[in-house]
């Protein structure tokens, strides 16, 4: 029976616990033992700094697919693999969708006020422009929801894998064609400040950036900037660069700003702990895990 630490917060374990011996019945899941007793170890911020006395574990398998707080760890010498799962790539959808949907039909252009606002006719989802910043996982699902609606939809990648617009060079271009500016891309040292005050700029005036990605990705006093002067008409922001966001940041006051607390796609035990299974069982076969983070790239 392959032994799997559970290296987490106190506060998943409940709700994890019988969701992952229900997927792996041949696993013995525990929160301690003698670290080179162990198989595996399932990980999410804040369960475990120290990987060098876990000398027998073959798979660090993280439970949330950003692993920016992991992928720098000196101990870590384990392969580790990041969570890609169906239920976080349909949560991501929805709410990108219904988010874009709001920017799309200017949902806060009406009110219980009296006035009868009749004068322009919608666009179609055809007639509206959006681009997806990281073509991942979620970004590509995110971006096959959009396109199922009939949105105008464009993606940016380091690579170009799985969209239209490709690094550095590609990145203005995307950015011009963005009426709704989607961000689900890692935080890494490259992508770090990447919306900085000159790409907002890019953007065409009154557009409305989605970032459900990582906070580190904008810098938010240009961001401010930008929304102060309508350059960029709205910020649905998920992440952030201090979660939970401060109370005193200006994120909060602003009109043209809607913060959600880091709720766009959850990991839900049901829907990965068939995920950890599959890698857990493949590691005990002598199989490579699936989802592996590329530790050079951090992501
Ligand atoms: P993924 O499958 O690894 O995809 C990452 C995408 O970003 C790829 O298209 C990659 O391009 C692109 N990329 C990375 N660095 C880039 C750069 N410097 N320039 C251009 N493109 C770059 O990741 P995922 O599963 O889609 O997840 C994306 C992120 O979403 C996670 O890292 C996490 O931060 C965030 N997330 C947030 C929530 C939430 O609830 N808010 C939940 C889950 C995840 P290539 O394919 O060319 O390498």
């Amino acid at each position: 029976m392959m032994r799997v630490l559970f290296a987490a917060p106190d506060a998943m374990w409940p709700a994890w616990a019988p969701a992952l011996r229900a997927a792996c019945p041949e696993m013995d899941l525990r929160r301690d033992g003698p670290p080179e007793s162990f198989d595996a170890i399932i990980y999410a911020p804040g369960g475990l700094d120290d990987f060098a006395p876990y000398v027998n574990a073959r798979l660090v398998q993280s439970l949330w697919a950003g692993v920016e707080r992991i992928v720098g760890n000196a101990t870590l010498t384990q392969p580790l693999a990041r969570m890609v799962d169906p239920g976080l790539r349909h949560g991501m959808a929805e709410y990108c969708t219904g988010w874009t949907m709001r920017a799309h039909l200017r949902m806060d252009d009406y009110a219980q006020d009296g006035i009868w606002r009749n004068a322009q006719t919608p666009p179609l989802a055809a007639d509206r422009r959006v681009t997806v910043l990281g073509m991942g996982e979620l970004g590509g699902a995110v971006a096959g929801m959009l396109s199922a609606i009939g949105f105008d939809v464009a993606g940016w990648s380091a690579s170009g894998r799985g969209a239209e617009f490709a690094g550095a060079g590609g990145l203005p271009r995307a950015l011009a064609r963005a009426e709704v500016l989607i961000c689900l891309l890692p935080d890494t040292p490259d992508t770090r400040n990447l919306l900085n005050a000159d790409r907002l700029a890019m953007l065409p005036r009154g557009a409305w950036i989605i970032n459900p990605g990582r906070g580190t990705l904008i810098n938010d006093a240009a961001l401010i900037a930008a929304l102060d002067t309508g350059h960029v008409g709205h910020a649905v922001l998920d992440v952030f660069r201090t979660e939970p966001l401060p109370a005193a940041h200006p994120f909060w006051a602003h009109p043209c700003v809607t913060v959600t607390p880091h709720i766009a796609a959850e990991t839900r035990p049901q829907t990965s702990a068939p995920v950890v299974a599959e890698n857990l069982r493949r590691i005990m076969a002598g199989q490579g895990p699936l989802y592996l983070v590329d530790r050079g790239r951090g992501y």
